[in-house]
Parts: structure tokens; C-alpha cells; sequence
């Protein structure tokens, strides 16, 4: 289910969705950042040249880890996703700046998230070294009907406070982690390659993870954009076990 689904009083998704709006980002900005080094003012001919002749340069930066030639960019990305997903993606500190809708001076719709037919849902293993499984037709009927119900409650709580004039700030504790919220994020590529080495799974990686499936879906999402921005500094992350320099 990717689309907006009605209910009685509120609408759930279950899709996830991070949508780059602006850049200035492209694989000739590492290298010209890099060169200063050795070539001073004679950098200046590397801004906007051609990237192919700098593959292996950013191949032996990533390898390196000389990270601060991956800062020069930037990119914005709107994403809508709900609040849990929000609460580790505002743990990313470094290189991040963050900006989101408001819950006191706007009223926030009552948009829900549903996780969908492929989302795993039992959870297996220890701490750290968790697995999923799909789970039963039941347990997603179950999940389903549970958390429907659960937000059209809190929904209709959150309502009932407004209508009696209670401020917006005060009646959103009623409302739970599952709803959606926006916000925009922007980053510069070293600071996505450490986001996307702790929020995605990935055969390439040389250190493991295991996030959440659904800011990994975030991850997935902005990742896609970047890689098309920057395809040499994307390719020589795999190639380098997936580390952020
Ligand atoms: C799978 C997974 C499970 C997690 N589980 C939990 C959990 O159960 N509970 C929980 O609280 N968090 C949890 N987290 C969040 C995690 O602890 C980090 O807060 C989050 O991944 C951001 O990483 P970071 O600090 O490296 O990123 P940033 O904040 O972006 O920092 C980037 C880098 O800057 C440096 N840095 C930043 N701040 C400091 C500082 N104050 N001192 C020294 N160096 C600094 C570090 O090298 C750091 O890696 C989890 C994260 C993952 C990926």
C-alpha cells in the first residue's frame, strides 16, 4: 500500500519518501578541494573539471579516509516520514542541518504511518545481531487493526483538545510516534556516507549494521539521489567497504 488510504477520521501510508530539492554537488568539487594541497591557486583549473581524470585521486581520499575534500557540497532533501524515523535520523549531529515542521504552530494532520505487506514483522535473535521474518497473515491483521485503531483513538483525543481551545502544544501528546512529519534535511556527502554506512544494510559494507527498515528506506531513498550527483565519489564508497572517510 503506497498510497494514502482514508478511514474514518485519518489517513495511513506506508510509504517513506526523501526528495532531493537542491545540490550543488558534483564528483570535480573533491577534487579541486583536494589539490590546494599540492597546487595551491593552481586548484582554481580543477573547479567543474572533468571528474573522470579524478577517479583514482577520490578512490585513494575514500581509502585514506581524507575526509574534508567530500565537504565541499551540498544537498537538501524534503523528507516525509514518521516521527520515529525522525527521532534516529536527528541523532546524525555531525554535518546535518535540520529543519521540521512545527507541532505548536500548526496543526498536524492526522497522516499515519502502516507499515505494508513486505515490511518483516517478528524479530528474532539478540540485541545487535536482530533478524526479521515476514510474519503470519495474523500478525499483519493483527498489527493492521491494532494500530488503526490506536491512531484514530489518539487522533480523535487530539481533536477533542482543540475543539475545547486547549493549546496545539499541550493536546500533541496525545498523538503517537507513528505519525508522519517533514522536515528538510541538508548534508554534504561525508556526511551522508556515515549516515548511509550506519542506516543501510549493503553486501559491500566491510562494518555491519542492522537499522530500522524504515530509515534505512530514508537512507535508500537519498542515497539514489546522490549516487546519481556523484558517481565516482558513490562508487569509490562501495569499492572501500562502505566507511566514510
Ligand atoms: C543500528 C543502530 C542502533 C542504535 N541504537 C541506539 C540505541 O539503542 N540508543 C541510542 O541512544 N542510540 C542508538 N543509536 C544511535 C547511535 O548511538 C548514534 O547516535 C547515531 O548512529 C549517530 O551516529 P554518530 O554519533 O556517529 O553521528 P554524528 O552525531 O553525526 O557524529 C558523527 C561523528 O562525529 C564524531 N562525534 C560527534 N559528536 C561527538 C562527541 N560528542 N564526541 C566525540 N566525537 C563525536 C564521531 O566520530 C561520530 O561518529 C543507534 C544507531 C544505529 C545505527
Amino acid at each position: 500500500m503506497n498510497t494514502s488510504e482514508k478511514s474514518a477520521s485519518i489517513s495511513v501510508r506506508s510509504d517513506i519518501t526523501a526528495q532531493l530539492v537542491r545540490h550543488s554537488a558534483q564528483d570535480s568539487d573533491v577534487a579541486f578541494a583536494a589539490r590546494v594541497s599540492t597546487l595551491g591557486d593552481r586548484s582554481l583549473d580543477d573547479v567543474n573539471s572533468d571528474a573522470e581524470r579524478s577517479k583514482g585521486l577520490i578512490n585513494f581520499l575514500m581509502r585514506d579516509r581524507h575526509g574534508t575534500p567530500f565537504e565541499h557540497n551540498s544537498m537538501t532533501f524534503f523528507i516525509s516520514a514518521p516521527i520515529f524515523v525522525f527521532r534516529e535520523f536527528h541523532r546524525h549531529r555531525v554535518g546535518f542541518s535540520y529543519n521540521e515542521e512545527s507541532g505548536r504552530y500548526r496543526e498536524l494532520e492526522p497522516v499515519f504511518y502502516m507499515p505494508n505487506e513486505e515490511r518483516n514483522l517478528v524479530q528474532e535473535g539478540r540485541p545487535g545481531r536482530y533478524h526479521f521474518s515476514p510474519g503470519t497473515d495474523d500478525q499483519h491483521t493483527v498489527t493492521r487493526t491494532a494500530l488503526e485503531r490506536s491512531y484514530v483513538t489518539a487522533y480523535e483525543a487530539y481533536r477533542e483538545m482543540l475543539d475545547a481551545g486547549v493549546a496545539r502544544e499541550v493536546a500533541r501528546s496525545a498523538l503517537p510516534v507513528g505519525l508522519y512529519s517533514s522536515m528538510y534535511a541538508t548534508c554534504n556527502a561525508r556526511a551522508l556516507m556515515h549516515f548511509l554506512s550506519l542506516r543501510t544494510t549493503h553486501a559491500e559494507s566491510t562494518v555491519p549494521t542492522f537499522p530500522q527498515r524504515e530509515i534505512e528506506m530514508v537512507a535508500e531513498a537519498m542515497e539514489a539521489q546522490w549516487a546519481e550527483l556523484m558517481p565516482l565519489t558513490h562508487a569509490a564508497f562501495n569499492s572501500n567497504g562502505r566507511v566514510a572517510p
